[in-house]
């Protein structure tokens, strides 16, 4: 870690190259986790240890959740346009403090600086967005018969758990901070413990923008913290930003303890280019897709299905693939298993007979000889029998399959389990429109390869890359995060008694 960042990093414990152990936040202060084991925190890009996480359990949670339930009924009773104000000031500090945020984010992660300024970035939009709740939850108010109201008003859900992944150290758990603790809940934060250096900076700008202690809580670990927290039974709602497999897990063992529970799973975003795309933009937002963030995106392009002759287009993809250049403008993937993971797909589809345009297997950045890094690698005469077409590879890969129709390319897309993302390149409204209404997943693009839906649209997917109602971010957000109570009122004795009042 840069002097500059440990410097700014005002930590209880500074985290420094080596194996110091982080601590826990619970109750606005750090506390020593009681764990027995650790795991090493690395920083990919170099692969080297830069600190270690305590994995906790029940103990530490039940701490956390005592600190959590002790402030919801001072915190909840705040004005929610008092609660606001300190995201407002929360917004402030992230943006007097982007580059050191996303120093880390890159530090830990490995991502490229600039898509670390970009993942701060949107941090900040989210909580821009949770700002205006005031506004958006505001109740409603409805003359049903003659004389009588109905109105609703908004009450948090009580202690929500947030478990995050990997990949976004610093975005996700901000997908869920500013907009619960804003509808008056009260929080417990388990971040990935490959990248748990960022929360820990997050609480404590929480803490500086003035929220109060206990509202928000910090507890590192892996599984057992994620066990204990669908267990325990102080804890009202749990969502979840990872893999499919874990996904399925938390939702089941969250609802079998009868919580609200929305969890986000992994992905195969399927892009499908029509011949008449615009070559430049689709070659150049293709690269992008597959490749940004190290291809470590649940919104990244996985599979290209090529509709007809678009030989020039995939040419021109594989141009701008050689352009993206490892440890540049190309950051590293998380680990050696993941690097292992990635290059075994490729080799896998190679053995299958697929052909490797572009190659990004055993990659060596001069300098960083012990990052782990995997170039762009594009791979096409994919078929949708094999591994690669069928799993997420999580890496920037892209696996190209043939399709003579866009039905075809459609029926491709809807058999893969997966339904977080797709897109279509074409410059035909018709064409696109067919792909919007008939491609099986929550987030469409036209002409872009990373359709995030920006706030105040909502962010969630479709089929094994969602469980749960509802989506997590924007206004969707409002209904997980709150339960509406609905209150008739009659004070008029002369109104007449009707069937329903
Ligand atoms: P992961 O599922 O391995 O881990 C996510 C969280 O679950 C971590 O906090 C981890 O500690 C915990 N965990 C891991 N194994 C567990 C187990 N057996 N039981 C209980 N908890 C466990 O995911 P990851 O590798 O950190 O992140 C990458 C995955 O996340 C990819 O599949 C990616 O597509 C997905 N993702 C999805 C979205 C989305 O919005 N759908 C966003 C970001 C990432």
């Amino acid at each position: 870690m840069s002097t500059a960042i440990a410097d700014e990093l005002q930590l209880a414990v500074k985290p420094t190259i080596g194996t110091h152990t982080l601590m826990n936040f619970i109750g606005g202060k750090w506390v020593e986790s009681g764990a027995k084991t650790t795991s090493p925190v690395m920083n990919p890009s170099i692969g080297k240890q830069i600190a270690s996480v305590p994995l906790s359990g029940m103990n530490e949670v039940d701490a956390a959740v005592r600190s959590a339930r002790g402030s919801l009924t001072s915190w909840s009773n705040t004005p929610i346009k008092e609660r606001a104000q300190v995201f407002f000031r929360y917004k402030s500090l992230m943006e007097k403090h982007t580059q050191a945020l996303a120093a880390l984010v890159h530090e830990e992660n490995g991502k490229t600086m600039s898509e670390s300024i970009a993942e701060v970035e949107k941090s900040i939009e989210v909580t821009e967005f949770a700002c205006s709740m005031p506004q958006l939850s505001a109740g409603e108010i409805l003359e049903v018969s003659k004389g009588v109201e109905c109105r609703i008003d908004r009450h948090p859900v009580g202690v929500v758990a947030s478990i995050t992944p990997f990949n976004f150290p610093n975005m996700v758990p901000n997908w869920t901070i500013p907009n619960a603790l804003v509808l008056g809940n009260t929080m417990i934060l388990k971040p990935s413990e490959l990248v748990p250096l960022s929360s820990i900076r997050i609480a404590e700008l929480l803490k500086e923008a003035g929220l109060p202690d206990g509202v928000f809580n910090v507890v590192h670990g892996g599984q057992e913290v994620v066990e204990a927290i669908c267990d325990h039974a102080g804890i009202d709602a749990v969502t979840f930003v990872g893999s499919t497999r874990v996904a399925k897990l938390v939702y089941a063992r969250a609802t079998s303890h009868l919580k609200r529970a929305l969890c986000l799973g992994g992905a195969k975003n399927h892009l499908i280019v029509l011949p008449d795309a615009h070559e430049d933009m689709t070659a150049s937002n293709v690269a992008a897709s597959m490749s940004g963030c190290a291809g470590q995106r649940c919104m990244a392009a996985s599979a290209m299905v090529a509709v007809g002759n678009v030989d020039h287009i995939v040419k021109k993809l594989c141009d701008e693939a050689r352009k993206i250049v490892p440890g540049k403008n190309l950051g590293s993937v998380i680990s050696k298993k993941a690097k292992e993971r990635i290059e075994g797909y490729i080799t896998e589809a190679e053995q299958q007979g697929a052909k490797i345009l572009v190659d990004g297997r055993n990659c060596v950045v001069e300098g960083k000889e012990e990052g782990y890094y995997v170039g762009p690698t594009v791979i096409d005469g994919v078929t949708p029998d094999m591994k690669i077409a069928q799993e997420e590879v999580f890496g920037p890969v892209l696996s190209i399959m043939r399709a003579q129709s866009v039905d075809e390319a459609l029926k491709i897309e809807n058999a893969n389990p997966y339904g977080n993302a797709a897109s279509v390149f074409t410059q035909s409204g018709g064409a696109a429109r067919h792909v919007i209404e008939h491609a099986s997943a929550g987030m469409i693009g036209v002409n872009i390869g990373v359709p995030v839906p920006r706030e105040p649209f909502s962010f969630g997917g479709w089929n094994e890359s969602k469980f749960g109602a509802g989506d997590i971010t924007g206004r969707s957000s409002i209904e997980f995060f709150t339960k509406p109570k609905k209150t008739t009122t009659k004070w008029n004795p002369e109104s007449k008694v009707n069937w329903m009042s």
